[in-house]
C-alpha cells in the first residue's frame, strides 16, 4: 500500500507520516532526502526563500521508488504530484490557521514565508491540486487531535476501501 502525505508546511505531515508508518510497519519516505540525494534542486529563489525542485524528474525518482516497494508512506507537500495510479490514499493535512501561523514562527521562517505559506492553506492549495489529480484523499485536521487519533481516522478509512 502507497500512502503519500500532503499538505501546507506546518500542518503536520511529518510528525503523523513517521508515527503512522511506524503503527503500520511500513517504510517512512522523507522526500526531501531523495531531492538532495538525486540532485533535484534547480535553483533557490531568492524571493520565495525556497528552492526550486525539477518536479518531473522527482515524479519519475518516487515512481521508481514505489514500484519497488509494496508499502511506503511518502511525506512531502509535493507528494500529490505522483500520477494517482501508482498511490492507494493521499492524506492532506491541515491545520487551523492561528495554530498554523504560530507553528510557522517557532521554525524562524521569514514573514513573507510565513505569509507564503499561510496564503497556501486558506487556498487550499495542496488539497485543490491533489483534488484535481483524483487521488484518493483523507483530510485531516491535526490542530486539536493526538496523533493516535489521528493513525486511528487513517486505519479505519483504509479498513472501508
Ligand atoms: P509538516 O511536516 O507538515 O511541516 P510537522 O509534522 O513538522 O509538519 O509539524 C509542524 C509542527 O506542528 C511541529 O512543531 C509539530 O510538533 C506540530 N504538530 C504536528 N502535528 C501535531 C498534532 N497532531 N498535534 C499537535 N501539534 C502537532
Ligand atoms: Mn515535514
Amino acid at each position: 500500500m502507497i500512502i503519500v502525505l500532503t499538505g501546507t508546511p506546518g500542518t503536520g505531515k511529518s510528525s503523523l507520516a513517521k508515527a503512522l508508518a511506524k503503527k503500520l510497519k511500513f517504510p517512512y519516505l522523507d522526500v526531501n532526502k531523495v531531492i538532495d540525494k538525486e540532485n533535484l534542486i534547480i535553483e533557490y529563489d531568492k524571493e520565495r526563500d525556497s528552492n526550486v525542485v525539477d518536479e518531473n524528474k522527482l515524479s519519475k525518482v518516487l515512481v521508481k521508488l514505489i514500484k519497488s516497494n509494496k508499502d511506503l508512506i511518502i511525506d512531502s507537500h509535493l507528494s500529490h504530484y505522483i500520477p494517482q495510479k501508482h498511490v492507494d490514499f493521499c492524506i492532506v493535512t491541515k491545520c487551523d490557521l492561528k495554530v498554523l501561523k504560530k507553528r510557522l514562527e517557532k521554525r524562524k521562517y521569514s514573514k513573507s514565508k510565513v505569509r507564503e505559506n499561510m496564503e497556501a492553506e486558506i487556498f487550499d492549495i495542496c488539497l485543490n491540486e491533489a483534488i484535481e489529480a483524483k487521488h484518493n484523499i483523507i483530510i485531516l485536521d491535526t490542530t486539536k487531535r493526538t496523533l493516535k487519533g489521528l493513525i486511528k481516522t487513517v486505519e479505519n478509512e483504509i479498513n472501508k476501501n
